[in-house]
C-alpha cells in the first residue's frame, strides 16, 4: 500500500473527527497517513516527516514510541489485556489510584475511571449533582462555567461549554449552563495587571453565586487555560477566590485539567499554582502519555461518602466497558514514572525559558497581539481578516514539517517535553516563515 491509496481509503471509509470531509477532497485541507513516529515527529508513508508541535491533540508528554511506555504496555499485554472493573479489580488500576491519589496529597483520595476527557467531565457533573440529592438538595441542579469554557463535545459537556463553534448547531438538545465572566488576562486594561482581571471576574461570579447558588451544584473551570477556547491564560488569582466563593455559597468545584495537567501549565497539576482543592479534579490526554483512552475524576472523601449507603440508587450507577482498563493504566503508571524518576518539570522550566527566547521573532511580528505563555503552552493571536487564515496557516506550517492548528486566528505551540535544541531552533523559525507565507 502507498501514500496515496491509503489516502483514498481513508476518505471514503473514515469520518475523520472535527473536519468538514469536504475540504479533504477539494484540497483545502490536507490528509495525512502516518506511517510511524518516533520522538516529537510522524512520519508518512513517503517518509516525509511532521513535527508534532501539537502532541497530538494535546495528549503526548515524551514522544511517540518511547520506550519505557511502549515496555510497560507490552508487558501487560501478555498478563492481562482487560477485565471488567465492576466486582472485579486488578494490580495496574489499583497502583495508578494510589499514586494519583497522593499526587493530589490525599486530599482527593478516590478514583472513577472513564475512557476519554468528556466522559470525566460528564462523571463529574452527575457526581455533583447525585451528591446534593443524597444530600436532600435535587434542586442544586444547575452548572456555572466561563465564558470561553471547553469541556467536551458530548451533550452534557457541549452544556458547560461556551465555544460556538461546536456547540451553535447542538443548542435545541443542550440544557445551558449560566455563564460567568473568563479571568482572561488580554482583557486588562490600560495599568491593569492579570491579577486585577482576576478580581473583576470573580465579582462577577460572586454577583452569579448570589442570585444562583441555592439551585447551582457546582462551578467548572479550566484552571490557568482555557484550551479550545483559543488558550486564554489567566492568573492563578482567580482559582483563589473562585474556590473561597464556592465554598462560602455551597457549590462544588470542579477543575478540568484534561488539557492542562501532567505538567502543561508548569506544575503537575494547574490548579497547585493557586493552593486551592478542588471537589473534582478531571484528568485524561497526558494521563497515558498520550498512549491510550483513559480518563479519571478523583474526588474527596467528603463527596465519596455521600454515596456510601445500603441502598443501591444512592450509589454512583454509572459505568463505561474500558473502564479502568489495565493497559491504559501500564501506560499511565509508566508515565508517572517518568515523572518520578526524571526531573521533567524542571527541565521543561529551562526549556521554556530557551523556547520563549526562540519565539521573539513571533511574538513581534507586525501581526502578532498578546504573544502569551503558560509553562509548556505558548499562543499568540494575528491580527489579520482573512477567514481562511486558519487553513492557510496549517498548510504553510505542514509544508514545511510542522505540525500547527491553530484555534481561529490563534497559534499556539504545546509540544511534547522532549524537543531537543535544533527542533526547538527549527519549529520557532519555520513557524514565523508559515505566517508570513499565509498572510502573504
Ligand atoms: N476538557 C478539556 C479542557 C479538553 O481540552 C478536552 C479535549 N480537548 C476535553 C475536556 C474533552 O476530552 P476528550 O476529547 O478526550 O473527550
Amino acid at each position: 500500500m502507498n501514500h496515496s491509496d491509503w489516502l483514498a481509503r481513508s476518505r471514503a471509509a473514515v469520518w475523520h473527527p472535527c473536519t468538514q470531509m469536504k475540504f479533504h477532497e477539494t484540497g483545502v485541507l490536507p490528509l495525512i497517513p502516518i506511517a510511524r513516529g518516533q520522538g516529537a515527529w510522524l512520519y508518512d508513508f513517503e517518509d516525509r516527516r511532521y513535527l508534532d508541535a501539537i502532541s497530538s491533540w494535546w495528549v503526548n508528554l515524551f514522544g511517540h514510541a518511547h520506550p519505557r511506555i511502549n515496555a510497560a504496555i507490552k508487558d501487560q499485554l501478555d498478563r492481562l489485556e482487560h477485565v471488567i472493573l465492576a466486582g472485579f479489580t486488578h494490580a495496574p488500576v489499583v497502583e495508578l489510584s494510589e499514586r494519583l491519589s497522593a499526587l493530589t496529597g490525599k486530599m482527593l483520595g478516590h478514583c472513577f475511571y472513564a475512557s476519554d476527557g468528556s466522559s470525566a467531565v460528564e462523571i463529574a457533573l452527575k457526581m455533583s449533582f447525585h451528591y446534593w440529592r443524597n444530600h436532600g438538595r435535587p434542586e442544586k441542579n444547575q452548572f456555572l462555567c466561563l465564558t470561553g469554557s471547553y469541556h467536551g463535545e458530548t451533550l452534557g459537556t457541549l452544556s458547560v461549554g461556551d465555544v460556538d463553534l461546536y456547540r451553535e448547531a447542538y443548542g435545541p438538545l443542550l440544557r445551558q449552563a449560566i455563564t460567568v465572566p473568563s479571568p482572561d488576562a488580554r482583557l486588562a486594561e490600560y495599568g491593569e495587571t492579570a491579577a486585577d482581571v482576576a478580581q473583576r471576574a470573580a465579582a462577577g461570579l460572586e454577583a452569579a453565586l448570589a442570585a444562583h447558588h441555592a439551585s447551582v451544584a457546582a462551578l467548572i473551570v479550566e484552571p490557568l487555560v482555557q484550551g479550545a477556547g483559543g488558550m486564554v491564560m489567566y492568573d492563578p488569582e482567580y482559582l483563589r477566590l473562585a474556590c473561597a466563593l464556592c465554598d462560602r455559597y455551597n457549590v462544588h468545584l470542579i477543575a478540568d485539567e484534561i488539557m492542562v495537567g501532567f505538567g502543561r501549565t508548569g506544575t503537575l497539576f494547574a490548579h497547585e499554582q493557586a493552593d486551592i482543592r478542588p471537589d473534582f479534579l478531571c484528568l485524561s490526554k497526558g494521563l497515558t502519555g498520550g498512549y491510550l483512552p483513559l480518563s479519571v475524576v478523583l474526588t474527596t472523601d467528603a463527596v465519596y461518602a455521600a454515596f456510601y449507603d445500603d441502598a443501591l440508587t444512592r450509589g454512583f450507577l454509572h459505568s463505561h466497558s474500558y473502564t479502568g482498563n489495565p493497559l491504559a493504566c501500564r501506560a499511565a503508571l509508566a508515565t508517572l514514572d517518568l515523572f518520578a524518576e526524571e526531573a521533567v518539570l524542571e527541565r521543561n522550566r529551562q526549556f521554556a525559558e530557551r523556547f520563549t527566547g526562540l519565539l521573539t521573532p513571533l511574538a513581534k511580528h507586525r501581526q502578532a497581539r498578546h504573544f502569551r505563555h503558560c509553562g509548556m503552552i505558548w499562543a499568540v493571536d494575528i491580527a489579520t481578516d482573512d477567514p481562511e487564515f486558519r487553513l492557510r496557516f496549517y498548510r504553510e506550517a505542514l509544508h514545511r514539517e510542522i505540525l500547527l492548528r491553530p484555534l481561529g486566528k490563534t497559534i499556539y505551540f504545546m509540544p511534547p517535553y522532549i524537543l531537543d535544541e535544533a527542533e526547538a531552533a527549527l519549529l520557532a523559525e519555520r513557524a514565523v516563515a508559515a505566517l508570513d507565507a499565509a498572510l502573504a
